[in-house]
């Protein structure tokens, strides 16, 4: 027997999830976000999923050679572009488009030489004030761009700090600034990420480039994934593998910090953070016991978690723990542990056993 702890990851879930991006931005082509091994997901399994998919959006060159070397054939854009000059001859011979958001980059880019056509996206800080040139050396940029001359197509990319909020005039305030900066060059733009592709309509332009969304989380902060019809694609399972009774006053898990107020059953279910499971997660975090809400007790282990089964007469070893995905909303667990849906998909790791439902 293998241990309990899985991910199941639902396909037609991803596909259904992809076709919400169509719908919410039908005159923009799509750049799927698949870095950080597609948000925990599998970076090969899900790029399969997404056949329709006009490009894959990575962070690096080892996540987009590992796309070419499972025989995609797509455009994919490295999102930070290229780290140091001796990845440029990689980039080239793997065809990979980068985005360029440093003059460090740029003085590479000018000291080799390559021989493919090398597509740019160039990154301009609208206001993240993270990666990206500033609006006014844009004029300055394209013009050392053009001595370049294995320069391919140029395209026009910025990203927005604050589009998970729909009620933010700081975003308008972006979507303007990118507007004025990119009205008198030619080539595509991309601004939108999830957020914008389903809250700010104006941010959509050639290409949208989603990432949370397609995994069924919601990038919007006041609003559920599931008022969004966006699908779980990832559940994260185990079992109990204990089910014992403690005495009122009993001290439960690492620390004792938990104290049983009456006699009460006690679940250990299979996973922890040595899976990925937040370990600064507190008590009261929600589970479900076959698809019934429980709450955890006690620090979270390695290995393990205790579950507070009183109400659950019903949970013997063996009884399945969701915890999160179909049922209990990821952003839900998310906001108990005091991050992010993001974090939490990211942070599953290669020990948990990945089930794919075609
Ligand atoms: C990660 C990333 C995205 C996707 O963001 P989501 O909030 O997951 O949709 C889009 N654009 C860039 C540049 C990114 O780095």
């Amino acid at each position: 027997m293998t241990r309990p702890a899985r991910v199941r990851i639902n396909l037609p879930a991803l596909q259904h999830n992809f076709n919400r991006v169509n719908e919410s931005a039908p005159a923009s082509r799509v750049m799927a976000i698949i870095k950080a091994n597609a948000y925990g997901h599998g970076l090969t399994r899900i790029a399969r999923a997404l056949p329709r998919a006009d490009a894959f959006g990575v962070a690096c060159v080892n996540e987009a050679i590992t796309l070419r070397e499972a025989g995609f054939d797509r455009r994919i854009v490295l999102l930070e572009g290229p780290f140091a000059a001796d990845e440029l001859r990689l980039i080239s011979g793997y065809r990979l488009d980068v985005v360029l958001h440093h003059r460090e980059q740029l003085a590479m880019l000018e000291r080799v030489r390559l021989r493919r056509p090398l597509n740019v996206w160039l990154k301009i800080d609208t206001g993240m004030h993270r990666l990206g040139f500033a609006p006014t050396s844009v004029p300055e940029m394209v013009t050392r761009l053009d001595t370049i001359d294995y320069l391919g197509e140029l395209r026009w990319m910025s990203h927005l700090a604050c589009a998970d909020d729909s009620g933010d005039d700081y975003t308008a305030t972006q979507i303007e600034g990118f507007r004025n900066t990119v009205e008198s060059l030619t080539g595509e733009r991309s601004l939108a990420n999830s957020a914008a592709v389903l809250a700010w309509q104006d941010a959509h332009y050639d290409w949208v480039r989603p990432g949370i969304m397609l995994y069924g989380a919601s990038p919007l902060r006041d609003t559920t994934a599931l008022a969004l019809d966006l699908q779980p694609v990832m559940t994260l399972e185990s079992t109990l593998i204990a089910v014992n009774t403690h005495q009122k006053g009993a001290r439960v898990g690492y620390g004792g910090d938990w104290v049983c107020p009456e006699t009460m059953p006690v679940g250990v279910a299979a996973i922890g953070y040595g899976d990925g499971y937040p370990r600064h997660a507190p008590a009261g975090m929600p589970v479900l016991i076959n698809g019934r809400r429980a709450q955890l007790i006690g620090r979270v282990s390695m290995d393990m978690v205790c579950v507070d089964l009183r109400g659950h007469p019903g949970a013997a070893v063996g009884a399945s723990v969701t915890l999160w995905g179909d049922g209990l909303p990821v952003d839900e667990v998310a906001a108990s542990a005091g991050t992010i849906g993001y974090e939490l998909l990211c942070s599953i790791n290669s020990r948990v056993r990945c089930e794919y439902i075609e």
